[in-house]
């Protein structure tokens, strides 16, 4: 093969795989094995000590799983990846190499539900907290930086808003600070955003989403850009010391760029065991052949659908960054350039009791706290994911009373719409 750089078209089919060797299977086999066999004793040993890639043993690695954290990897422009059990398990995998008790992240505001929870609770546990400021607001974020502060943590396309974050000046920042920015591109995927051309450390992923696209797993990836210099600091001992998990190994000297790779591999998947399984990867490694048909016609129905919706007179508002009326629309060209996504809420005339009714009468649509998926979603946050929330965080959250959040499908938009058509004449009755 030529040198020449594939397109994503290519890549989403082949990054990542090739025809069996032992069998010429041209599909990436699902290779459900707990155990590998070694060569021999000195090849056992090359493998732990990091001499030699190879499999070991499949909470490590599997070639299931590696073809498509490869592959995932290509989509997003890094140099390594891996996966994991769900979204929620890459986000901790991410930040488990970088932070010690003690440590803080500063994260977004704008945040998909479980994401706010996870930082802002769950992680105290470890001794870890997270900082959350308004991504627009660049001083405040540059203020929330402390010298205990080892992560800057936003998504590209957030939750549930249709709020595009301005990756640029949040990259730009980052670097001024010394501090590696995660992006979690769940909501964008790879096809519509790229977060490492826009600066981006480490890309993490919710796979059971857009990547998979059809509801069937859960999953999680995280990409390295092979960017950052975790010694240049010294905030970064795991990495960039001698790690007392991994026989006192120093991963960035030995491994450089592929330092977070290995290091989430051999001391992050090893002893939190967060791993994807074959099954599973075999799955989502089905639904990324077609991620950038499904993209478009995410993107195509979701502009036909904001727009019905934007000029409909039940309705009051529509936030999808696709429109002209968004305050993101100057953002999408920049930083989205295939599309804004199809993830959006619009708010009902009438209010909560307007809403529930629209739920109770879709059709077509599903009711599911889910997103990304090859079939329309839709969910009235406010009586559901959102309900212990107050009225005002409700309304801070993009989650108001009023409002309603769909994911488009890739169905007809035609039957989309005449679907939220009768919901809404049955619900303003
Ligand atoms: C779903 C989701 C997650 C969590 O992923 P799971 O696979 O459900 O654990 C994280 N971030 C975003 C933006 C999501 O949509």
């Amino acid at each position: 093969m030529s040198d020449r750089q594939q397109g994503f078209d290519t890549l989403q089919i082949h990054a990542g795989a090739a025809p069996d060797p032992a069998t010429g299977a041209r599909q990436v086999p699902i290779y459900q094995s707990t155990a590998f066999v070694f060569k021999d004793a000195a090849h056992a040993a090359r493998l732990f000590n990091l001499q030699e890639v190879g499999f070991i043993y499949s909470r490590l690695t599997n070639p299931t799983v590696a073809a498509l954290a490869e592959r995932i990897t290509h989509l997003e422009g890094g140099v390594g990846g891996i996966c994991c059990s769900s979204g929620h398990a890459a986000q901790i995998m991410a930040l488990f190499p970088l932070m010690m008790p003690g440590c803080n992240v500063v994260a977004s505001t704008r945040l998909y539900g479980g994401t706010y929870t996870q930082l802002t609770q769950t992680i105290k546990r470890f001794g870890w907290s997270a900082k959350l400021v308004d991504f627009d607001d660049l001083d405040a974020v540059k203020a929330a930086v402390d010298e205990n502060t080892r992560a800057i943590f936003c998504e590209s396309i957030a939750n549930p808003g249709g709020y595009i974050t301005d990756l640029d000046a949040i990259g730009k920042l980052a670097d001024e600070v010394g501090l590696p920015l995660i992006v979690d591109n769940t909501s964008a995927s790879p096809y519509l955003c790229n977060p490492i051309k826009h600066g981006a450390t480490l890309v993490v992923h919710s796979t059971t989403k857009y990547l998979t696209g059809n509801g069937t797993v859960t999953g999680g990836a995280i990409v390295d850009s092979g960017k950052f210099d975790w010694g240049a600091s010294g905030k970064f001992p795991s990495l960039a010391a001698p790690e007392p998990a991994y026989h006192g190994l120093n991963f960035y000297e030995a491994l450089g760029p592929m330092a977070f790779t290995f290091h989430s591999i051999a001391v992050g998947l090893r002893d939190l065991g967060m791993t994807m399984n074959p099954q599973g990867a075999h799955y989502t490694l089905m639904g990324i052949e077609t991620l950038s048909l499904r993209m478009r016609k995410h993107v195509d129905n979701a502009m036909k659908v904001a727009n019905w919706l934007e000029n409909d007179p039940r309705i009051e508002s529509v936030t999808y960054a696709g429109l002209a009326s968004s305050p993101y629309a100057d953002r999408v060209p920049r930083i989205c350039p295939n599309g804004a996504g199809a993830l959006f809420t619009f708010a009902v005339k009438g209010g909560f009791d307007n809403c529930v009714k629209l739920i109770d009468s879709v059709e077509l649509f599903s009711h599911v706290a889910n997103l990304g998926d090859t079939r329309s979603l839709i969910i009235h946050s406010a009586s559901t994911t959102h309900r212990q929330l107050s009225d005002e965080q409700r309304a801070a959250a993009g989650a108001a009373d009023n409002v309603v959040r769909v994911s488009i499908g890739i169905e007809d938009a035609d039957d989309i719409i005449a679907d939220l058509d009768q919901a809404l004449t049955k619900a303003l009755a």
